[in-house]
């Protein structure tokens, strides 16, 4: 299916189908990288720089052939694999190569200034994922989650976008779509009817198909709840680790990066008041904070110290407050911990290998002998799925099911503006037909829903729409 959308060229670029180029891997010392083409007449192009022409441009679609990138002097630039792409396959569905080469810095930057020199333009950010989409082979819901599954920090977090680039969102979508285009065909039949034959409009209770719009109401209202917690596994929560001097902070602190495992290692904060790490906490990236100074602190630096970590106590998602159990709580603990919210602190009985049984209300746990972490680890991860709305917010589609058997959940704002949308408009359908308001004051509001739901997949979209979405990617991508 090829979109048509209108694309004004002088202010917006991406319209053109000129052939394109840009490096698609990271720019930094390789074993390989990747530098890629797509557009009408780009095998032609790449040929003109490739060793053996003829070959290349014999080649079948997905086909690699192996040779040379030449520069305009004849010079070798690298020695390269071209995988030759043709319509409708390939990424793009457009005419594409890519080539594999070294990958070091200079030969990439090469290999890209000998294309661009044969002709061949600088890709815009997401201008291979744009074609792919103009050209019906993406909707937006899996072109979004390519960005979600490159910036995946955990493995859950990568299976939920794979399954969304698979096309779980963009089927329940269409499904419920299709109800209500099904209930949508009915009442304007029935209007058109009414207006032939003076036929009255449908009194309460007949309003067409209201079980299918209750349906897809309900499907609507579970996507849009799928949000929060969808996208704490995709951007992660802050969790600070708080308490007086010596409780443990930094034991615990470390204790968690070795236990949970590290997503990206240990960076220190700007001076001696803060540092914190990416960790995956069941799935859930977690940036743990160690703060440091809460007690009011004479000198300057300290000061500061003690202003950012309350400030992010305040940011945070989530409180780990440790009160050493050896010495146990006074009353400056009891003043932090009245500061902050109960439903969002976990109050920790450190030492517990050295102290007394932990009291009412307190974790025991011990950062040096690992005992009650693991637990730790659990509580985090329930309070921030709470937190996300964890019941009933993602499911595991039974038969009969659009999704599958796949979770299905949306991931970005824009989809869930949209869902919101829809949800409001069906909603608000089944009121005024409820109410025994006229069906042509119902049919809008289902027409509404149905546009909204068309736009998540890109079906109806606006020039302006794909600029935001595919303007965020990046070179190459
Ligand atoms: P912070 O100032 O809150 O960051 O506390 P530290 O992590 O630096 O710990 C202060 C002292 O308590 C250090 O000597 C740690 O080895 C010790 N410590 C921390 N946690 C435990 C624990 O669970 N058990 C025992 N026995 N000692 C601990």
């Amino acid at each position: 299916m090829l979109r048509s959308i209108m694309l004004r060229p002088p202010d917006y670029s991406y319209g053109d189908s000129q052939p394109i180029v840009a490096i698609a891997t990271a720019l930094s010392e390789s074993a390989l990288a990747i530098v890629r083409t797509s557009g009408k007449g780009a095998i032609e192009l790449a040929a003109g720089v490739f060793s053996c022409p003829m070959e290349l441009k014999a080649a079948a679609g997905n086909t690699l052939t192996h040779g040379w990138i030449v520069d305009e002097k004849g010079a070798l630039v690298d020695e390269v694999l071209a995988a030759v792409f043709r319509p409708p396959n390939g990424f793009t569905g457009e005419d594409a190569v890519e080539f594999t080469c070294h990958g070091g810095i200079a030969v990439v930057r090469a290999v890209l200034r000998v294309l661009i020199q044969a002709g061949f333009r600088q890709a815009l950010p997401g201008e291979f994922s744009f074609r792919s989409f103009m050209n019906g082979k993406l909707d937006l819901t899996r072109a979004e989650s390519i960005m979600e599954l490159v910036a995946s920090k955990t493995d859950e977090a990568r299976s939920r976008a794979v399954e969304r680039l698979s096309g779980v969102l963009e089927r329940e979508i269409v499904a419920v779509k299709a109800m209500l285009v099904d209930a949508l065909s009915s009442t304007e039949l029935l209007l058109d009817y009414s207006e032939d034959d003076g036929i009255p409009d449908a009194p309460d209770g007949q309003f067409p198909e209201r079980e299918a719009i209750v349906e897809a109401q309900s499907l609507l209202a579970e996507l849009a709840a799928s949000y929060r917690l969808e996208r704490l596994f995709r951007e992660g929560a802050t969790v600070a680790v708080a308490g007086r001097p010596n409780a443990g902070k930094s034991s615990l602190f470390n204790r968690l990066v070795r236990e949970e495992r590290s997503i990206v290692s240990e960076t220190p904060g700007t001076t001696r008041d803060w540092i914190e790490a990416w960790v995956s906490i069941h799935g859930i990236p977690v940036r743990l904070v160690d703060t440091a100074g809460l007690r009011e602190a004479p000198e300057t630096v300290e000061r500061q110290g003690v202003e950012r970590s309350k400030a992010i106590l305040k940011d945070a998602d989530l409180t780990i407050y440790l009160v050493d159990g050896a010495i146990g709580e006074n009353a400056e603990d009891a003043e932090l911990v009245a500061s902050l919210k109960p439903e969002t602190t976990i109050r920790v009985w450190n030492k517990v290998d050295i102290a007394d049984i932990a009291p009412q209300g307190y974790h025991a746990a011990s950062a040096v002998t690992g005992q009650g972490i693991h637990e730790l680890g659990e509580k985090i991860s329930d309070i921030l799925e709470s937190l996300g709305g964890r019941p009933g917010s993602t499911r595991d589609s039974g038969t009969g099911s659009p999704g599958g058997s796949m979770r299905v959940g949306i991931a970005s704002a824009r989809q869930k503006d949209l869902v919101d949308r829809a949800l409001a408009a069906v909603t608000e359908a089944l009121r005024r037909a409820d109410d025994g308001l006229p069906l042509d004051l119902v049919a809008p509001e289902m027409r509404e829903a149905v546009d909204a739901l068309g736009e998540i997949t890109g079906e109806v979209t606006s020039e302006q729409i794909l600029h935001n979405m595919f303007g965020r990617f990046c070179v190459g991508k």
